[in-house]
């Protein structure tokens, strides 16, 4: 899409749990959303169209006619954006899944889309921290985490779409848990707002719960309890061990962590990254090597779908 400064377009953001259907300006200024929540309902490809359907609607009752020239979207697994494709959401069970088919066919407009972590980081390069970064790594740290890597300027998608799949990688040698991938103390596992909730429990004596996750863990530690505290290093240490590994492999200029629990708790994190960055990276590769929190916010995945529209 040849975007100008009046182009608008629609960015769909289709998370686990929850959708959000935004129309975004060249800017990536957000000027409406509207949101859905999935959770408890069978998910199915049918409930995600029905409720874009539905949200695109309520925005137009707001908005009047959109009349997007292009549609984004941010999807919650792997992709092959070429073919418009997701493979497969492990969590849901949904896939392959042709979604660009079946948005063109709803809206008439062209439709481009990827996994979530990769449309952050084609936002953070083109909205946020990294307009002048040509190679950098993005990593979501969230229920789950994911990772995507910008390299020579350009998004590094690997041979078959499944490059920066960096949430299961182990950082965990000593004591590692099990991930529902096979990979034993990987980084999803033992440092993702999930596990954050379940290490706090299990070190507390409690039964696990859940709903229990890093935000209640976050509420602990911001009252002083030093067991919420040392989770937060912990997981913050496993983050910097993996930017340590990835910088030490491709001679990066930056990390840009972002997610839920990176957005709202990176301050509970840095000591644990700072530390491990001293440990781990290859002394000459320190220099000009920095960990951000990303400039996105908790939208990053919506401006990411707006990203990926703009892009073409
Ligand atoms: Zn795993």
């Amino acid at each position: 899409m040849n975007s100008n400064k009046n182009s608008k377009v629609l960015a769909i953001d289709i998370g686990g749990s929850k959708l959000q259907v935004g129309l975004v300006d060249a800017a990536g200024t957000v000027l409406d959303v509207s949101l859905k929540m999935l959770r408890g309902q069978n998910y199915t490809k049918e409930l995600i169209l029905n409720n874009i359907s539905e949200a695109v609607k309520e925005l137009e009752q707001r908005q009047g006619l959109l009349q997007p020239e292009a549609i984004g979207v941010s999807l919650p697994g792997p992709c092959n954006p070429q073919r418009g494709l997701m493979l497969k959401n492990f969590a849901t069970g949904i896939g392959p899944w042709s979604f660009a088919e079946d948005l063109e066919r709803m809206f008439s407009v062209p439709v481009y889309g990827d996994n979530d972590v990769n449309a952050c980081a084609v936002a953070e390069k083109r909205f946020g921290n990294c307009k002048n970064t040509s190679h950098f790594m993005w990593m979501t740290v969230s229920t789950g985490c994911g990772g995507a890597f910008f390299l020579n300027g350009a998004l590094y998608r690997g041979a078959n779409n499944l490059a920066g799949e960096i949430g299961h990688i182990p950082v965990e040698f000593e004591h590692p848990a099990l991930c529902s991938c096979g990979i034993a103390g990987d980084m999803e596992i033992e440092g993702s707002g999930y596990a954050i909730g379940r290490k706090y429990l299990a070190e507390t004596d409690q039964p696990p719960d859940p709903t229990f996750g890093s935000k209640e863990v976050s509420e602990k530690a911001r009252e002083g309890d030093k067991i919420a505290s040392l989770i937060f290093y912990r997981s913050g240490f496993y983050i910097g061990r993996l930017c340590a590994m990835a910088q030490n492999m491709l001679n990066l200029q930056k990390a840009v962590i972002g997610g839920g629990v990176a957005v709202y708790d990176f301050d509970l994190l840095k000591d644990g990254i700072d530390d491990a960055i001293k440990q781990w990276v290859f002394p000459l590769s320190k220099e000009g090597f920095s960990i951000e929190k990303t400039a996105l916010g908790y939208n990053a995945a919506l401006l990411g779908a707006a990203a990926l529209a703009l892009e073409h």
